[in-house]
């Protein structure tokens, strides 16, 4: 590999020519030289990062086709887009494609035509899609908010699991993950359940210091109306994004806040696909200031000018809080991340509690149904749709191995048990020390001084 300070000529070439760009940001060079040099590659990059640079570039220098793995029909459909502006061979196949576009990327596929295509991983495995793929030269494959894999997420899927096993069907390519945010178990979990060989590491560190992290309790419902109304009293002029944990959750607020003048609309993941990309671009345009949504909004959705995130209650883990205040001030600019903790008693307002027994029972009742499916399954068997889930757990637990994205044997190792993570979201809303500081070491990275600006760097000095 060269030198990191000499980016090969091809490469500054094609990055002038194509993007307009005269440098390298930050951590892209190191990404772009290990791709290119065909190892694989676990990125750790928050989004607004410049990652889709760091496989489109080595894409269009290479032969074959990369094929881009993402849940996100916006993130695929606004990519596209834009690659077919700068003149790049590029397609994106999802569930939502009207049929003649859909035959028309398929028989793409089959002339090889592609630099880029990308699907979703159900899709990518779907008959019809599959069998073309492994009749084409793959380049690599990119798996994007490869974190979907992790079952204790909120963004579980299924699917993802297979991949490794889909790697090795098409010929072994190499493969690169990406994730905006990941717990050094995740990490680990990542690298085992994809089969990554050796992977080249990049963790971008999270830190804004231009980010301010406040923590405030809420007594009751209505209190916490009161405090979510005053909050957005205060940010009237600016871009933000208000996050509820339930979909009910969200149209409930959302016809609140209407009813009391504020223009805005509630998102989640079972509002319309058309619909959905509607609010996306009357966010992105500022027609609407704010979205009530749940955790579906956000990914790959570039805002840099983003000046508050609230959460209205808990949300489920440390990797999604962390990805959803990480949509503030991408600018540089001073942003606000505010979160509205229920009452430490859960007497009074128990809302965050019962959200997080539901939630529990939810994964529980899960892993129930894999240790059923566990107790007749046979040594070896082909993939069914409506054991996805169940043999995905298996999967991630060590009780199966996928040795075709098809088919699986099973194994006699005793159940991998992942470690529960020494952090949680409750431990972020009591902790005593600085929250920048926290999140860092709940992510496994350098801890920097103190902030001096969040709540509880401010108490401190008031102290
Ligand atoms: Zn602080």
């Amino acid at each position: 590999m060269k030198p990191m300070s000499e980016p090969d000529r091809d490469l500054l070439c094609a990055l002038q020519t194509i993007w307009g760009f005269e440098h390298f940001r930050d951590h892209q060079q190191a990404i772009v030289e290990a791709v290119l040099a065909d190892r694989d590659v676990l990125a750790v990059l928050p989004t607004g990062g410049g990652k889709s640079l760091t496989f489109q570039l080595p894409a269009l220098l290479s032969r074959g086709t990369t094929l881009v793995v993402t849940p996100l029909v916006a993130l695929m459909e606004n990519q596209v887009r834009r690659l077919r502006d700068q003149h790049v061979a590029a397609a994106g196949l999802h569930s939502e494609l009207p049929a003649a576009e859909r035959r028309a990327v398929l028989e793409g596929i089959d002339e090889g035509r592609w630099s880029l295509l990308y699907l979703a991983p159900e899709t990518l495995l779907a008959p019809g899609v599959w069998d073309r793929l492994t009749r084409i030269p793959i380049s690599r494959i990119v798996l994007d908010e490869a974190h979907c894999l992790a079952s204790w997420g909120s963004s579980f899927r299924p699917a993802y699991h297979r991949l490794g096993a889909a790697r090795r069907a098409l010929g072994h390519p190499p493969l690169c993950a990406f994730t905006a945010t990941a717990t050094p178990e995740v990490l680990e979990a990542l690298v085992r359940l994809l089969g990554l060989v050796r992977p080249r590491r990049l963790v971008v560190h999270p830190y804004r210091p231009n980010l301010n992290l406040q923590v405030r309790w809420t007594w009751t419902a209505r209190q916490r109306r009161v405090q979510i109304s005053a909050f957005l009293e205060q940010h009237r002029a600016d871009a933000g994004l208000v996050y509820l944990r339930t979909r009910r959750g969200t149209e409930q607020l959302a016809a609140f806040l209407t009813a009391g003048g504020w223009q805005t609309a509630f998102y989640h993941a079972g509002v319309r696909g058309e619909e959905r990309r509607r609010l996306e671009r009357d966010w992105l345009n500022g027609k609407l200031p704010f979205l009530v949504c749940t955790n579906a909004f956000g990914m790959g959705i570039d805002h840099p000018h983003v000046r508050w995130v609230l959460h209205a209650n808990l949300p489920s883990a440390l990797e999604e809080y962390m990805q959803e205040i990480g949509r503030a001030g991408r600018d540089g600019h001073p942003a606000t991340a505010l979160l509205l903790a229920s009452e430490p008693t859960g007497l009074l307002d128990p809302s965050d509690r019962q959200l997080q027994t539901h939630l529990q029972r939810e994964r529980e009742a899960q892993r129930q149904k894999a240790r059923e499916v566990l107790k007749h399954l046979p040594a070896t068997g082909i993939f069914k749709p409506d054991e996805a889930l169940s043999l995905a757990l298996l999967h991630e637990q060590g009780r199966l191995i996928w040795e075709t994205p098809f088919e699986y044997r099973r194994t006699d190792r005793q159940e991998v048990v992942l470690k529960t993570p020494d952090y949680s979201m409750s431990g972020y809303v009591w902790t005593r020390r600085c929250r920048w500081q926290f999140l860092l070491a709940a992510f496994g990275l350098p801890e920097s001084d103190p902030c001096g600006h969040c709540d509880r760097c401010c108490n401190r000095h008031a102290v």
